[in-house]
């Protein structure tokens, strides 16, 4: 209804009603703000009021910070009423996962250990974003530090079913229009995963793109933040503010800034497109595998020029990302030990000792999930372990990196499914970690590689849920 109220937006005054504001996606609703003809508070005010209907049956959020986008909204509508229009995300309701710090707001990583905590500061990406004009209206939600692909959330398609990880809260917030769109982190697929079971877009910009200053570190050589949006367009409009390099990380690039908006139209017959079959047999469900086979015929259809490739070192991606992620993990998540950083146990006086504490707090405020990975990270990097996996997981992900090397030789990208299944029962892989692991298998390889990822929507299994072409 929005979009199509819309199409006569640019001529005359606009029929959008306040109910179907929240439909607009961030270039929709951009090119009404610009115009006057819709303010950032009407906006804001139709998102939480979408809030308030929504949140409740899909759990999207850790925080909604009500007070605090409105009083954004207020001011970026005196700004353009001024004539101090900032650009296109002026006065644009976004969510941020909940990984990403906020000033003033709850930051807890989806943990117990971090439920109080309180930032001082921003995250780069949440300056940027701020700077632009956007309003921040809630925190997401994550499995504890992003370890995992589920999010205790529901997936709008199907509310027993999970809407993916770790990035499901923002994919969630996006789907179903409770924000224009969001910024998630990807260390192994968590932003195109959910994206993907969620039916939205999710980006994974190149390593050292986007500045992680301000986001709990998960895996320092593969984390990255990235977008969730409605649209392609949405997402180049993202990319474009939080792209460049930031002297708060030294991991970020100054490699020009493209101009995202120049590669979404034009034609497709030089575009060379490369599928690695092979790869994509086994595990694969039926269903995921027919809307991509079905996604080639279009592209086919439309001039592109598709060819098998070989991907020979892709059947080891998932042992090298979990060799590599929990040794990072393990180090990163050290400094959460009751002193520096998270609450504390409170030990009886009479017991107490320094290492006791540090036990306590670390067994009680860390789950299951987050403590297997710390255990098999602690032990890859261990004396007389280190070369037998450590340092073999990164032998193998320079040959991972090298296959698509040669593969970028002969085409300008590669597609598969994002997601080899479509948004499984909630909670029905929490007790086999290993079936959860597998799920990743398309998306951890561009975080060892280092590339950029896109999923896209690629339409319905017969069941009716979403499936994502990365
Ligand atoms: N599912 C992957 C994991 O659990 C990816 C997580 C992520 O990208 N943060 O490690």
């Amino acid at each position: 209804a929005g979009a199509a109220a819309l199409s006569s937006a640019s001529k005359a005054v606009p029929q959008v009603s306040t109910a179907d504001l929240h439909y607009l996606s961030i270039s929709e609703a951009a090119e009404l703000i610009r115009n006057k003809q819709l303010s950032p508070l009407e906006l804001t005010q139709a998102i939480l009021d979408r809030i308030d209907q929504v949140e409740h049956k899909v759990l999207a959020f850790v925080t909604v910070a009500k007070v605090e986008a409105l009083e954004a909204a207020r001011s970026a509508q005196e700004e353009i009423i001024k004539g101090h229009y900032r650009g296109p995300l002026h006065g644009i309701p976004v969510g941020v996962k909940d990984t990403t710090y906020t000033k003033g707001i709850k930051s807890t990583a989806g943990s117990p250990l971090l439920a109080d905590f309180i930032p001082t500061y921003d995250a780069t990406v949440v300056t940027q974003m701020k700077a632009a004009g956007a309003i921040l209206v809630g925190k997401t939600r994550l499995p504890a530090f992003s370890m995992g692909g589920d999010t205790p959330s529901h997936n709008p398609w199907d509310l027993s079913r999970t809407p993916g990880g770790s990035s499901g809260g923002s994919a969630v917030a996006v789907a179903t229009e409770m924000a224009a769109a969001s910024l998630g982190s990807d260390t192994g697929g968590s932003v195109r995963q959910p994206a993907a079971l969620c039916g939205v877009v999710g980006l994974k910009p190149t390593y050292g793109r986007v500045s992680r200053y301000g986001l709990l570190a998960f895996a320092s050589s593969l984390d990255q933040i990235g977008p969730l949006t409605r649209t392609v367009t949405d997402a180049a409009r993202m990319l474009a503010v939080i792209a460049g390099p930031d002297p708060s990380d030294s991991t970020t690039s100054d490699e020009p800034i493209p101009n995202y908006f120049k590669s979404l139209t034009g034609k497709l017959d030089d575009l060379r497109i490369g599928v690695p079959r092979s790869i994509l047999i086994e595990g694969v469900d039926d269903k995921v595998l027919q809307a991509f086979d079905k996604a080639l015929e279009t592209l086919s259809s439309l001039g592109v020029k598709i060819r098998e490739i070989e991907l020979p070192h892709a059947q080891y991606a998932i042992p090298t990302y979990y060799l590599i992620a929990t040794a990072e993990a393990s180090s990163n998540l050290a400094r959460y030990d009751g002193v520096r950083y998270t609450s504390r146990v409170d030990l009886d006086p009479k017991v107490a000792s320094l290492s006791l504490m540090y036990e306590k707090t670390r067994a009680q405020g860390f789950g299951a999930e987050v403590k297997r990975r710390i255990m098999l990270g602690t032990y890859a990097l261990s004396a007389g372990y280190y070369d037998a996996y450590y340092l073999k997981a990164q032998q193998v992900r320079t040959l991972i990196k090298s296959d698509y090397d040669a593969a970028f030789k002969e085409v300008d990208s590669i597609l598969m499914p994002t997601s080899p299944t479509p948004a499984f029962p909630l909670g029905k892989r929490a007790h086999d970690p290993l079936e959860m692991y597998l799920a990743d298998v398309f998306t951890v390889s561009a975080n060892l590689a280092g590339l950029p990822a896109i999923s896209v929507p690629c339409g319905f299994t017969s069941d009716r849920l979403p499936t994502g072409l990365q």
